[in-house]
């Protein structure tokens, strides 16, 4: 008989709760302590979501807005934006960035809504398992796991974690991902880190103190919640 592989993310997973018990929970509390507790609630309309979350890819949020805004001014729906030409498309959204990539991103994952749906609605994704809705919008050209995530969590609050610079810098610095793990293997670990109804706040959590205590540079560990359990601080913490 073929012997079943196992999956390295919950190897991982399981294997950081054998040497460091309770860590994810005493990450929350900290973070908790620092941010509260940030609920769900629903932000854009699914394909709005997703479009902006290709607009943002490798510029800011301002900048991506900008070009949301640009974009739905020229255009007066999305099927408009699908039939539009890809110079055209680009030249609209040119305030976020990478235009040229990102206008034929945005045009395929329309094109690939419309053919599932008949229609720009992605709603059927919350019908899915988590898994099978983020491989159906990666297999759309440009699409990866952190922006198939972003929609899926914001817009249905499906446990699933996009793990952006802030998300994957802290965890690393943290100890709760191993300190050269890819984005891909990122993705799938965080999917047994920490319990499906925490993955939103832990989320938000994460991304604000990657932008606060625990930036890039300048990390603020004196005053750090998570400090006692941080392996940036000490290589050998619990
Ligand atoms: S102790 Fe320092 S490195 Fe660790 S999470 Fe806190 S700010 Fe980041």
């Amino acid at each position: 008989m073929a012997r079943r592989r196992t999956d390295p993310a919950i190897t991982w997973a399981k294997g950081l709760e054998r040497r460091r018990p309770g860590l994810m929970d005493d990450v929350l509390a900290g973070l908790q302590a620092l941010y509260g507790t940030p609920r769900w609630k629903p932000r854009l309309d699914p394909i709005s979501e997703l479009v902006t979350t290709i607009l943002s890819q490798n510029t800011s949020d301002v900048n991506a807005a900008r070009a949301f805004d640009a974009l739905r001014a020229r255009y007066a729906d999305w099927s408009a934006v699908e039939r539009a030409p890809v110079r055209q498309l680009a030249s609209t959204i040119k305030s976020g960035g990478l235009a040229d990539q990102k206008a034929p991103r945005i045009k395929a994952a329309l094109k690939a809504t419309r053919s599932k749906t008949g229609d720009y609605d992605l709603s059927f994704l919350k019908e899915l398992p988590p898994l099978e809705a983020r491989d159906w919008l990666t297999a759309i050209p440009g699409i990866g796991p952190k922006t198939a995530s972003i929609v899926m969590l914001f817009c249905f609050g499906v446990p699933l974690m996009p793990v952006d610079t802030h998300v994957e810098r802290v965890s690393k610095r943290i100890g709760l991902l191993p300190p050269k793990a890819s984005l891909n293997f990122a993705h799938d670990a965080w999917l047994h880190l920490v319990e499906p109804a925490r993955m939103y706040e832990a989320h938000v959590a994460l991304i604000r103190h990657g932008r606060g205590h625990c930036d890039a540079l300048r990390p603020q560990c004196d005053t750090c919640p998570l400090r006692a359990r941080c392996r940036f601080v000490n290589r050998r913490a619990p």
